[in-house]
């Protein structure tokens, strides 16, 4: 498949704008027009894994950390970056990488982290952006309201809440004439019309407004549909960095910790606090989330899980009656390359493989 169609898959999950202002997301190498057939997903690019998808025929890296982050002033060979950026070139690889906005989306490695622990009915530890919503008024015939009705609610137009399908439709009369060169599916081309219409309103989120507007377009009998978009003040949902989720039973701080190695294979993991501490309610930020422990702790937790805690934020938190489990920036991470492949495999004529180069910049001896 063309690569911006692939993106466009991607992006309609997981938005660049979703990314914060001083992060790197996006295409950073490659040719929007390529064809796609073999797909790389891993959570950085350095030689190894550029050597790997050499090897593998791959046409697109997906990373999680940005390949690109600094500014660069020259790509040539003399610099590792520019070495590698023309290796990509020179075989026809494309790279795409997706960080914080990947960190921030619904689905994405939050949610994927609190998923694999068995954590539900998670929130969002800082709200970063509210999703932005429409309101949408189409009018239809008669004859076709309900086809119009159920084509905008399957598309997911009408959601609030945990209710689907919502609208409203209020009667009225149409009035149109059709002119020359017009096909219409009513009346009569030089001479005005008078139809019994409904108008059909609902709520549209932005992230799928041209799937659910093709989809009304589609439905309408009509050659010209007329509708009206406005942009509302209502806030949707909000979306943003970390996890937090009341546990169903509590649990102490030593067999949290416990359960977390065991689901990460990890062989050892390092936590701050006493650990026969109660734990009812977890913060998660994946990467580097040290800074965000006093957020945790305001949200009602006991304990942060996450990764690159430094001496003297492990002793702050102690001061604050704060627990930490320490998992690693990169464990907490490698799993990208499972969600992506996930969210990848559903989509058709593409073939997507997991990394096998180990990332982990430490060895414990
Ligand atoms: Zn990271």
């Amino acid at each position: 498949m063309l690569l911006k169609s692939l993106i466009k898959n991607i992006e309609a999950k997981y938005p660049l704008n979703l990314a914060y202002d001083w992060d790197n997301v996006g295409l950073l190498v490659g040719d929007f027009n390529s064809d796609i057939k073999k797909v790389l997903v891993v959570l950085e690019a350095n030689e190894r894994v550029i050597d790997e998808a050499i090897e593998n025929n791959i046409d697109l890296i997906i990373t999680h950390h940005p390949f690109i982050f600094k500014k660069m002033n020259k790509i040539n060979t003399s610099d590792l970056k520019g070495r590698l950026i023309h290796k990509l070139i020179k075989n026809d690889i494309a790279l795409y990488s997706m960080h914080t906005n990947f960190d921030i989306a619904f689905d994405g490695l939050n949610d994927y982290f609190m998923e694999l622990m068995g954590f539900e009915d998670c929130k969002v530890l800082e709200v970063t952006n509210n999703e932005v919503l429409y309101k949408l008024a189409v009018y239809v015939p008669e004859t076709h309201i309900d086809k119009v009705k159920n084509a905008l609610g399957k598309a997911g137009a009408g959601h609030i809440g945990n209710y689907s399908h919502c609208s409203f439709t209020s009667r009225g009369e149409g009035n149109f004439m059709p002119l020359e060169g017009t096909n219409p599916f009513i009346g009569t081309k030089g001479e005005i019309e008078c139809v019994k219409e409904v108008k059909i309103e609902t709520i549209v989120p932005q992230k799928i407004l041209g799937g659910v507007l093709s989809s009304m377009i589609n439905a309408h009998p009509y050659e010209e549909v007329a509708y009206d978009l406005y942009k509302l003040e209502n806030k949707g949902n909000s979306v943003g960095l970390g996890r937090v989720t009341k546990l169903k039973e509590k649990i102490s701080l030593k067999d949290l910790s416990n359960s977390i190695k065991e689901k990460l294979n990890m062989k050892h993991i390092r936590v701050v606090g006493s650990l026969d501490t109660t734990i009812s309610k977890i913060a998660l930020v994946t990467g580097s989330g040290a800074d965000m422990v006093k957020k945790a702790q305001r949200s009602g937790c006991e304990v942060i899980i996450t990764g690159d805690v430094k001496y003297h934020d492990a002793q702050d938190a102690i001061d604050m009656g704060m627990c930490i489990i320490d998992c690693g920036h990169f464990e907490t991470e490698d799993i990208f390359k499972d969600v992506m492949k996930r969210f990848l495999d559903d989509i058709h004529d593409i073939e997507v493989l997991k990394s096998n180069i180990d990332l982990n910049p430490f060895k414990i001896v």
